[in-house]
């Protein structure tokens, strides 16, 4: 199926993700349709359209499928009644079974161990009793995540010597949850892979990520050596999990660089911040080579123009240091057009040096 220049994607989500996806589907002659439960995002001042109505709003759905000629999104916990809904009428890439598994903390990890990758050791558990026995298992310290909809270190609590399993179940609401291993790693990096129609994939060179209180501070290429050393083992891994999940458009990998080599922690089946270096980074961006994916067209290099790019997000009142970025005449500043919260991403800024 190709999707010529011309023609409408439709985007589930209007954050910022999808702002910078509709500036990569204008830039190829594509019109971009958000659907999204808010009024106006990111994304709202470039996009053709805009549906404002929730994920269970048949009628809306089946509007928003007429007007577009593929569907894409820009997170992973789309509503299951919205997939049915869509599925019936429009094409939606990446698939049903990227968003299944990304979208599922124990089927992520589980995918990744059974294609021959390592991860942390992990419990799936759905009551405090399974919590209990999981932590007597697994030891301290541990992390308890959220099965699903977490995200940026939210949904998670760490478990230290002694700590109370009841008021760890109570921090995560009692929801189904999986209690990790903590995992010692010397860093972190990404694989940012994009998949075609035709099975074709190709990788850009993998970042190294520094997150603080659990929120992506700044990605950085290239990655110091000894996560290049691991880098191609991890590429390969991403490559096997993209074709196993007959994946179209960009996957995003996270690992920990550790002395045992990679070790995954989670995927999802998007573009991702950690490839915002991208844009000015890279010969074709990660949104570009997604956008390309999902219209069926061929993928652009992933070459760097760069011999070192890094990307500095602005977290909170970070964004309203804009005019001292701008006098760097170096600095490519993003801004989303976001009211400051504290922890909220308001933009980034890359430097290519
Ligand atoms: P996540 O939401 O899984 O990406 O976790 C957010 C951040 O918490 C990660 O980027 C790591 O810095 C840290 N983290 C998560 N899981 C582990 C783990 N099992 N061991 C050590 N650090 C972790």
């Amino acid at each position: 199926m190709i999707v010529r220049p011309g023609a409408t994607i439709g985007i589930l989500g209007g954050g910022q993700l999808g702002r910078m996806l509709a500036i990569a589907a204008a830039q190829l002659g594509y019109r971009s349709h958000v659907f999204a439960p808010e009024d106006s995002g990111p994304a709202t001042e470039v996009s053709a359209a805009w549906t404002a109505a929730g994920y269970d709003d048949s009628a809306a759905l089946a509007a928003f499928a007429a007007a577009v000629d593929v569907v894409t999104y820009e997170f992973e916990n789309v509503p299951p009644v919205a997939l049915d809904r869509l599925e019936a009428l429009v094409p939606i890439r990446p698939g049903r079974r990227s968003l299944e598994v990304a979208g599922s903390r124990p089927l992520e990890k589980g995918l990744v161990r059974q294609l021959g990758g390592q991860t942390a050791p992990f419990r799936p558990v759905t009551s405090l009793a399974e919590l209990t026995a999981a932590l007597a298992e697994i030891g301290t310290p541990a992390i308890l995540k959220t099965a699903s909809l977490g995200y940026d270190g939210k949904g998670q609590v760490r478990l230290q010597d002694g700590a109370d399993p009841a008021a760890a179940w109570a921090a995560v609401g009692g929801a189904p949850s999986v209690l990790e291993g903590f995992v010692r790693f010397a860093a972190e990096f990404s694989v940012i892979l994009c998949r075609a129609a035709d099975g074709t994939s190709v990788a850009w060179d993998v970042p190294a990520n520094v997150h603080e209180q659990g929120i992506l501070a700044t990605s950085t290429v290239p990655a110091p050596d000894f996560v290049l050393a691991q880098a191609d083992a991890a590429i390969a891994l991403a490559r096997t999990v993209a074709d196993e999940l007959q994946h179209i458009g960009v996957l995003t990998l996270e690992f920990f660089a550790t002395d045992s080599g990679p070790v995954f922690n989670e995927m999802a089946p998007r573009v991702h911040n950690s490839g915002h270096w991208t844009i000015e980074g890279a010969v074709t961006s990660q949104f570009e080579n997604h956008v390309r994916a999902v219209c069926g067209l061929p993928l652009g290099s992933t070459a760097r123009t760069g011999a070192t790019a890094r990307m500095t997000n602005l977290i909170g009142a970070e964004a309203e240091r804009w005019a001292e970025i701008l006098a760097d005449p170096a600095a490519k500043l993003h801004l989303y057009g976001k009211t400051v919260r504290p922890g909220r991403k308001m933009g980034h800024v890359t430097r290519i040096g």
